[in-house]
């Protein structure tokens, strides 16, 4: 955090290190990205990403879409707009926050973007199936989306029970807990750690993580087996 002395903002250990909360998906032929976070730019180069097929959003909180705006460069080495997946909520504020983007008569080099409306269907980008999941960020509805046996949930307190169906089976689960006191929209790291129990899924991954969590080596010690802290760059084959 800006200005901030605490013990992980000062730590050198590089799993304290953390840019805001996002996912890159590949399969052999398909790339997508999960929100564009004010880091996207740099996450994108530190990831060495040349290809991106789409970005699929949660919600539209600034600290996940911020960044659409380096969407350029994919648009200038593939020559197509990029495509995006959001509800319609979520729409509504990208093009409010970006409306260059959607100008009639647009700047050059602007972002160009082709907008998809995510109901709530399965749906595919290339040969990658994505379910749309509905979880609640206090009162707004945040998408999480599962991709086969991994399921990803950003911004979340809770879950209603129908919507915990369709997590059910993951093998790997990725949940935001934001630290160990109570918060009105993200998950306590007990809150987040009774779900993963609930739901009984055998690798479990943290991200989201807010410096008042803890140093990732003291949390890590703490966790049971089968549940990890996520840190920048962490790479998962499901
Ligand atoms: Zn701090
Ligand atoms: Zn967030």
């Amino acid at each position: 955090m800006i200005a901030c002395d605490c013990e992980v903002c000062t730590s050198t250990n590089k799993k304290d290190k953390r840019l805001r909360s996002s996912i890159l998906v590949e399969s052999s032929s398909t790339t997508l990205a999960v929100d564009t976070t004010p880091d996207f730019r740099y996450q994108m180069l530190r990831a060495n990403v040349k290809r991106l097929d789409a970005i699929i959003f949660t919600h539209p909180h600034k600290d996940h879409i911020a960044g659409l705006d380096d969407v350029r460069a994919f648009n200038f080495f593939s020559g197509k707009p990029m495509d995006i997946f959001a509800n319609e909520m979520t729409q509504e504020v990208i093009i409010r926050e970006f409306p260059y983007a959607f100008a009639d008569t647009k700047y050059p080099g602007v972002p160009e973007i082709r907008l998809n409306t995510i109901a709530f269907d399965e749906f595919t980008v290339g040969d990658i199936k994505v379910t749309p999941i509905l979880v609640w960020h206090m009162k707004m509805p945040v998408l999480a989306f599962r991709f086969g046996k991994f399921t990803y949930v950003t911004d979340a307190n809770r879950i209603d029970e129908d919507e915990k169906e369709k997590i059910r089976g993951s093998e790997v689960f990725v949940v935001n807990v934001l630290r160990k006191q109570s918060h009105v929209s993200h998950f306590s790291l007990g809150e987040a750690i009774d779900l993963v129990r609930e739901l009984n899924i055998p690798v479990v991954y943290f991200t989201h993580i807010s410096h008042q969590l803890g140093l990732h080596q003291d949390i890590e010690a703490e966790l049971p087996a089968n549940i990890h802290l996520a840190y920048d760059g962490l790479t998962i084959t499901v």
